[in-house]
């Protein structure tokens, strides 16, 4: 799957492509990013990206055409049929949030897509209205640039990809997963089992210690659904509606007066 990244600070994404588990993916090219820089499609000897708004205020505006230029070098690079080009995707607060599900839905999409990073105060809307396909957003908040969530969409979505995690299908124990019924995780433990912290000796839950598979199954379940119930309730709504909890889940949740 291929993701080219329209940038001006391509130098961003190199240390992120080659850090971490997910390095594997973009090194294998099994989730292959191209950096594009519309400065490398601007005319003129400053190579000029950006301009004064038109109607003044603050700040400065990216130009439509040195992008354009960049989408048409991609286009011409990426040689799809018209029909079936892979979509132009803009990262900005007005759009869709991301979430699991659009990120599975990116992770089963084998065409990819072109990211598309503003800067500054934005990007021409003459651009995003001939050219863009869909926003996205990382949240409700204003970053200084679409850079930090092109990251987050490819980080999430390497690490749904079969084989990137040492430990096969790791990822079904997320939260949101559906292997996991879209409820959250439940907490982790490691060494040592008793922790001398700030505020004395902290124990690991007991039941982990045993190696009762089917205890310990249980137990984070049941921390799953109380964690859901807690913090997450509508998920929770939408895993008892989508039928995902069985007898042994609602009886839980009813005892702890969860439900
Ligand atoms: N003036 C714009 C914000 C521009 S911030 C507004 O108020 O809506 C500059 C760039 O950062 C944007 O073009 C976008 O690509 C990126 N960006 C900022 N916040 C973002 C968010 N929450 N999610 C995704 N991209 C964001």
């Amino acid at each position: 799957m291929r993701f080219d990244v329209i940038t001006l600070f391509p130098e961003l994404f190199e240390p992120f492509l080659r850090c971490g588990i997910n390095r594997r993916a973009f090194e294998s090219r099994q989730v292959d990013v191209r950096l594009w820089n519309p400065r490398d499609h601007a005319e003129g000897n400053y190579r000029r990206v950006d301009d004064r708004p038109f109607g003044g205020g603050p700040g400065m505006v990216m130009m439509a055409e040195p992008l354009w230029r960049c989408l048409q070098a991609i286009r011409a690079d990426r040689a799809e049929p018209d029909d079936s080009r892979a979509p132009v995707v803009l990262f900005s607060p007005i759009g869709d949030r991301l979430d699991h599900g659009v990120v599975q839905r990116w992770a089963d999409d084998s065409r990819g897509a072109v990211l598309v990073c503003g800067r500054y105060e934005g990007i021409d809307q003459r651009f995003i209205d001939a050219c863009v396909d869909r926003q996205v957003s990382l949240g409700d908040f204003v970053l200084s640039g679409g850079e930090i969530a092109a990251l987050a969409l490819l980080d999430a979505v390497a690490r749904l990809m079969p084989g990137v995690l040492g430990d096969e299908g790791s990822h079904q124990q997320d939260s949101f997963n559906p292997a996991l019924d879209g409820l959250l995780d439940s907490p982790h433990f490691t060494r040592p089992e008793v922790w001398q912290g700030p505020r004395g000796p902290m124990a690991v839950p007991e039941v982990l210690l045993g190696g009762h598979h089917e205890k310990i199954g249980r137990y984070r379940r049941e921390q799953s659904l109380t964690l859901t119930a807690r913090l997450r309730p509508e998920l929770l709504d939408h895993a008892q509606g989508a039928d995902r909890l069985d007898k042994a889940d609602l009886d839980f949740l009813r005892r702890q007066k969860l439900l």
